[in-house]
C-alpha cells in the first residue's frame, strides 16, 4: 500500500462591497470583499478541500453546511484545523499544500509572508511546506473582470 495520498481542491468566491476580503486568514485592505456565509476566505477553503479530497472525505460543504447559523461569519482557519484533524483521525499528516490564486485586484504579493504563517499554523506544518501562487486572469471572465476571487488547492498527505 503506497503510504502518500493527494487531493485536490477549488473555491470562488463573488466579491460584494461592504464585506472584508480575508484570503489565507490575512485580512486585506480592499474596496470590497468575498461574500459568503463562513469569511468566504476562498484560499484557505481550498486547501481545506483538497486535504479532505486526499482522504476521500465530503467537501467543507458537507463538514460546514452554509445554512447552520453557528458557522456564520465563521474564521475559516477553524475549517483548515477540522479538516487536519479529520485526517489524524484516519493516521494521516499532512507533508505540503501548494495554491494559485486568481485574482485581478488587490495585488496579493505584499501578503504571501503573513498568508503563510497563519496557515501554517493552522495546519502545523512549515512555511516552507506550503506553495502560493498569485496570478490574474488577464480581464478574462468573472475573475479577470474583478467579480470573483478563485482557488486552486493541491495537498499531499502520508500515512503515519
Ligand atoms: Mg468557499
Amino acid at each position: 500500500m503506497i503510504p502518500f495520498r493527494i487531493g485536490l481542491g477549488y473555491d470562488l468566491h463573488q466579491l460584494t462591497p461592504g464585506r472584508k476580503l480575508i484570503l489565507g486568514g490575512v485580512e486585506i485592505e480592499h474596496d470590497q470583499g468575498l461574500n459568503g456565509h463562513s469569511d468566504a476566505d476562498c484560499l484557505t477553503h481550498a486547501i481545506a478541500d483538497a486535504i479532505l479530497g486526499a482522504v476521500a472525505l465530503p467537501d467543507i460543504g458537507h463538514h460546514f453546511p452554509d445554512t447552520d447559523p453557528k458557522y456564520k461569519d465563521m474564521d475559516s482557519q477553524e475549517i483548515l484545523k477540522e479538516s487536519i484533524r479529520a485526517i489524524e483521525a484516519l493516521g494521516f499528516s499532512l507533508v505540503n499544500v501548494d495554491a494559485t490564486l486568481i485574482a485581478e485586484a488587490p495585488k496579493i504579493a505584499p501578503h504571501l509572508s503573513t498568508m503563510k504563517s497563519i496557515l501554517s499554523e493552522s495546519l502545523g506544518i512549515p512555511v516552507e511546506c506550503i506553495g502560493i501562487k498569485a496570478t490574474t486572469n488577464e480581464t478574462v471572465d468573472a475573475v479577470g473582470q474583478k467579480k470573483a476571487i478563485a482557488t486552486h488547492a493541491v495537498a499531499l498527505i502520508c500515512k503515519k
